[in-house]
C-alpha cells in the first residue's frame, strides 16, 4: 500500500510535469490543458489515493465498474468522466451520474440521456465522439453524420455540448496519430462557425500521444497506462 501511494504519486507528478512542458512548448498557457486519470481495470483504492493527493478527475469505460466505484467512494468530491462506449439501453444508468459524458455517438443515445437528465431536473455535460479514421469496428460519428447530430442535440435542454472526442487508431508512433488530431480540432472549428456555438473541450491524447495533442490543441488527455501500470487482464 505504501509503496503503492508512493508509485501512483510519482507517476502522476510526472506526467503533470510532461504536460505542463507540452503545453509551454506549444506556446499555449499554463491550465489549458487539464489531465484525467483514466481508472479503468485499476481499484478504488488506487483512485483513493490520487484524489488524497489532490487529484480530482478520473476516467471510466465500463458503466457496471463505474458505478461500483462510485458507490466505494461516494462522499468524495471526484469528477468522474465516462469515456467508453455506451450501448442506448444503459443511457439512464450513466446520465447524471459523470461530469461529462465523452461517447455520445448517436441521436438516439442522446435523446435517451437527456431524458433521464431531464428526470433528474441536471444540465449532462455531454461531449461527441467522432470516428476520425473512418474505423469500421470503433464507436463514434463519422464526420458526415456529425453535423446533424450537433442539430438534433440542440434541441434537448438537459444536455449540453462541450466538444469533440477522438480514440485515433493506434500507431505505437504518436506522430501517426498527429493528423487526426489535427483533424478533430478543424472539424470542431468548422462546427463553432456552422452552428455559432462554442465547442470548448477537445478530449484526445492518451499514454502514448498525449503530447503531440497538446500539441494540436487537446484541452483534456485521457491517461491510463502511465498513472496506473499496465492494466490487468
Ligand atoms: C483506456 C482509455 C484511455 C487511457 O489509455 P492509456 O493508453 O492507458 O493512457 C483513454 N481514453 C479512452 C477512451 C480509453 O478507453
Amino acid at each position: 500500500m505504501e509503496n503503492r501511494e508512493k508509485e501512483l504519486i510519482e507517476n502522476i507528478s510526472a506526467v503533470n510535469s510532461d504536460v505542463a512542458d507540452a503545453v509551454a512548448r506549444a506556446g499555449r498557457k499554463p491550465g489549458e490543458v487539464a489531465l484525467m486519470a483514466v481508472s479503468k481495470f485499476h481499484t478504488a483504492s488506487d483512485v483513493e489515493i490520487l484524489y488524497r493527493a489532490g487529484h480530482r478527475s478520473f476516467g471510466e469505460s465500463y458503466m457496471q465498474e463505474a458505478l461500483a466505484k462510485q458507490e466505494a467512494l461516494a462522499g468524495l468530491d471526484i469528477d468522474w468522466h465516462y469515456i467508453g462506449g455506451l450501448q442506448s439501453k444503459k443511457a439512464k444508468y450513466v446520465s447524471g451520474r459523470f461530469c461529462a459524458i465523452h461517447s455520445v455517438d448517436s441521436a438516439k443515445l442522446a435523446n435517451l440521456l437527456n431524458k433521464k437528465a431531464n428526470s433528474l431536473g441536471v444540465v449532462q455535460n455531454i461531449l461527441i465522439q467522432i470516428n476520425t479514421a473512418g474505423e469500421e469496428q470503433k464507436s463514434g460519428v463519422s464526420e458526415e453524420q456529425l453535423p446533424a447530430l450537433i442539430e438534433e442535440i440542440s434541441d434537448y435542454e438537459n444536455l449540453k455540448l462541450t466538444g469533440l472526442m477522438a480514440l485515433p487508431p493506434f500507431f505505437g508512433d504518436a506522430e501517426g496519430a498527429r493528423p487526426y488530431f489535427a483533424r478533430l480540432r478543424m472539424l470542431s472549428e468548422g462546427m463553432e462557425k456552422l452552428f455559432g456555438i462554442k465547442l470548448p473541450e477537445l478530449s484526445m491524447g492518451m499514454t502514448g500521444d498525449f503530447r503531440v495533442a497538446i500539441e494540436e490543441g487537446s484541452t483534456m488527455v485521457r491517461v491510463g497506462t502511465r498513472i496506473f501500470g499496465q492494466r490487468p487482464g
